[in-house]
């Protein structure tokens, strides 16, 4: 009827329809237009009415280092202001056009409200948890029993979650019961605090020494240049002379390595950054603290609940005729090719003549929070 209505007195008519057919849309012409066609037989004049659409080829992005940009990278060298952290460089090798925005110029993503709790506050509660277990026993010996007896003492486990929640999630000196979604937070937290202590158990006895071990010290890479690194190990212990460093990661990966060049490869899918990491403060300890024995270990907290759960880093060598997986309980026979290869990467990141590109690794764009400005 409306139809009909509208069109009663129209000299001229245009009847417009989209061709394309996606979702629901057919693509068809409206059945009106058909009745005025066949059933009226008005005379219509049909037109296909398109237009081209060319898409720009992405820009490529690269930030050559001038004055400016060197200006801004001296403050990470020695008696600078600034100093650069073991997931700085990781993301330097993932995308040095990340790394320059993100460190360098320090272009951060915008604030978003969060409904809960993000994965960096939920790894800073379980780490508080962890510290404060442990931090009563500097310098002890931690015995099997006593992490079975801290394990199974839920009050005690309830005050620290409860803490650390008002430290880091509510940022209040206030301490309060946790209610709905953050109690099913805290009770993750718990079940993967009492699985750490399980796994610690194994380990057992050791001397415990530290945790959040803060590092703030200067590294030489070329020769003169030192550059300064910063970072925090998240716990070091002792056992029969062997000093281990940990670092927890809440999410899962890998703990084995061929080469050490793939730890700096780009282009490597899931490359073992976690390792990196954990080699990078192992060669900064050994540098500080000179420790006779030094073994590096991860605990990925999603794999903690596997049987075969295993902390230690693999070095999988390859020879004609077999493969040897070789687990690394002292770290010096590494130190020097680990401590060449980060030198390259350091050297790289102050080499004026390179500058900063676009990763070609695409899978890194994925999760990137620059992904906007790339166009990727
Ligand atoms: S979107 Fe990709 S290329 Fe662009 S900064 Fe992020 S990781 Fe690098």
């Amino acid at each position: 009827y409306y139809f009909y209505r509208m069109i009663y007195r129209a000299k001229r008519l245009y009847l417009l329809y989209d061709t394309r057919t996606e979702g629901l849309q057919t693509g068809e012409m409206s059945r009106y237009i058909y009745q005025l066609k066949y059933h009226y037989q008005v005379p219509i004049q049909e037109k296909v009415v398109s237009y081209d659409i060319t898409v720009k080829e992405n820009q490529i992005i690269q930030i050559p280092k001038n004055e400016f940009v060197q200006k801004q990278l001296n403050r990470f060298l020695s008696g600078g202001d600034r100093a650069l952290s073991a997931s700085a460089i990781n993301t330097y090798i993932d995308c040095p056009l990340k790394f320059y925005l993100g460190y360098v110029e320090k272009v951060s993503p915008e604030d978003e409200v969060a409904e809960s709790i993000e994965a960096s506050t939920f790894g800073s509660i379980y780490h508080g948890v962890m510290e404060n277990i442990y931090q009563r026993m500097q310098g002890k010996l931690v015995t099997g029993d006593l992490l079975e007896k801290i394990q199974k003492d839920d009050t005690l486990l309830t005050n620290l979650i409860e803490a650390m929640f008002a430290k880091h999630y509510f940022q209040t000196s206030r301490i309060r019961p946790l209610t709905g979604q953050n109690y099913l937070t805290g009770e993750i937290i718990r079940k993967y605090v009492k699985q750490t202590l399980i796994t610690d158990r194994k380990h057992t006895p050791f001397i415990y020494l530290h945790s959040e071990f803060p590092i703030d010290t200067t590294h030489t890479f070329d020769g003169t240049r030192q550059i300064r690194l910063k970072g925090s190990i998240d716990r070091i212990d002792e056992k029969d002379g062997i000093t281990r460093i940990i670092d927890y990661k809440t999410g899962k990966g890998e703990t084995t390595f061929k080469t050490m060049y793939d730890l700096f490869d780009p282009q490597k899918r899931d490359r073992p950054k976690a390792i990196m990491q954990v080699f990078m403060y192992a060669m900064i300890y050994s540098q500080i603290n000179h420790p006779k024995s030094l073994c590096p270990g991860i605990y990925h907290l999603r794999d903690l609940f596997k049987i075969q759960f295993d902390w230690s880093i693999i070095h999988e060598i390859k020879t004609e005729k077999k493969r040897i997986e070789q687990t690394i309980y002292d770290f010096s026979p590494y130190i020097q090719e680990f401590t060449d290869t980060f030198n390259k990467c350091i050297q790289e990141i102050f080499n004026p003549e390179i500058p900063f590109k676009q990763t070609e690794n695409t899978q890194i764009c994925e999760y990137c929070d620059f992904a906007t400005i790339c166009k990727r």
